[in-house]
């Protein structure tokens, strides 16, 4: 076994603190990663916090990884030592069904292995994430980092990247469409990046004053405070998509209202509990709402050459792992420029 250092959490009220454990040595087609840079994403605080309710603890949090290849199984033939890597919210899957055959991995229905909180296909072995120094992963499910991307503003890609790349090219989403942004957090900053980037014209509905200066930056054509009534009644069906990126519980019935006719919403955020929704709000405009997971394998490197080709990144704050308590607190307020990525320089 391969002893690792990482941050935990011990249940559900504990902070995250240190917490020392094992990988497994290398199977043929493994390799081991040394782990340069791991993204927060709010999942993480759902998940430590058992706000989804199946949480497995201890559990060392952490799906948006970047770093490089230490060692390799003797059948592992795509990577070899020294390569950038990087994984994303899951670490194997069933490989056989539909989905899976298709690339489709993130929707495999027989067994998608999660990056942490999961069981490897043993059904008793806990996946464990990258908020750590090292991860054994089978090469199959590792993505290349391509040479140009600067690393720590890529390891966000891994799931608010291609969370939000992932739908807007399922619905073609580009040039002559009208697209809703609500909330600019890891996801909401990326959406507004790529779909400013495939050519729509993008407005980011906002809880937070102070972010309309960097919406813009990011391509936003328009910036409207969600408090501002009087604004928000001018936007009623005027999105051909409105991508939902909130964290916590929201009236979704008002957002649906903002879309044309034949509009979509796309969420992708994932509060706990359960939502009310009219059905008028989607008879009368003949309105759709839908929702989109991470991305697969495929599209993950899609997204990542895309990113490399056009100079797109996260905007990060990177932090030492002993500050990760700090950064929830703040993420929890909605006060975060966009995403923070742990340095794992910081445990070694
Ligand atoms: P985040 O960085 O914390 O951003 C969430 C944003 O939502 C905040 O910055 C804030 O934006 C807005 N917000 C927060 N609380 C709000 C409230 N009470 N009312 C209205 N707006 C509020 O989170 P994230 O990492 O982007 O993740 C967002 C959600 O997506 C989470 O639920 C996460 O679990 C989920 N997720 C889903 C997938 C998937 O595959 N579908 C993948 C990753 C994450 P403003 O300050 O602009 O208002
Ligand atoms: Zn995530
Ligand atoms: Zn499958």
């Amino acid at each position: 076994m391969i002893p690792v250092a990482g941050y935990a959490a011990q249940s559900i009220t504990s902070p995250l603190s240190p917490f020392d454990f094992e990988r497994r040595d290398l199977r043929p087609k493994d390799v081991l990663i040394d782990i340069l840079y791991c993204g927060i994403c709010h999942s993480d605080l759902h998940l430590v916090r058992n706000e989804w309710g199946r949480s497995i603890y201890p559990m060392v949090p952490g799906h948006e990884i970047v770093g490089r290849v230490i060692e390799k199984g003797k059948r592992a033939r795509r990577l070899k030592k020294g390569d950038l890597v990087a994984i994303g919210c899951f670490v194997d899957s069933c490989r056989k069904c539909s989905n899976c055959k298709n690339g489709l991995q993130q929707y495999c229905t027989d067994g998608l292995v999660l990056t942490y909180n999961s069981y490897e296909k043993d059904g008793k072995t806990v996946t464990q994430g990258g908020y750590s120094t090292k991860i054994v992963v089978d090469e199959d499910y590792v993505l290349k980092v391509p040479s140009k991307l600067p690393l720590e503003k890529t390891a966000p890609l891994l799931c608010a990247g291609i969370t939000t790349y992932s739908p807007l090219r399922y619905w073609k989403v580009g040039k002559g469409h009208r697209v809703g942004v609500l909330g600019l957090g890891g996801l909401g900053h990326m959406a507004v990046k790529f779909a400013s980037a495939f050519g729509a014209d993008v407005t980011v509905l906002s809880g937070s004053p102070n972010k309309q200066r960097d919406a813009k930056r990011m391509g936003a054509t328009d910036f409207v405070l969600t408090s501002d009534a009087e604004k928000m009644k001018t936007l009623s069906n005027q999105f051909d998509f409105v991508i939902d990126t909130v964290s916590a519980r929201h009236d979704l019935d008002f957002y649906l209202s903002l879309l044309r006719t034949n509009g979509v919403m796309i969420c992708v955020g994932l509060p706990s509990g359960e939502e009310q929704l009219s059905p008028f709000n989607l008879v009368l405009g003949r309105r759709s709402i839908a929702g989109s997971l991470i991305g697969g394998l495929p599209e993950t490197q899609e997204m990542l050459d895309y990113c490399s080709r056009h100079k797109i990144t996260a905007d990060v704050e990177v932090i030492p792992i002993q500050q990760v308590n700090h950064a929830y607190d703040r993420m929890v307020k909605s006060d975060v420029r966009y995403r923070f990525v742990i340095d794992l320089a910081s445990l070694k």
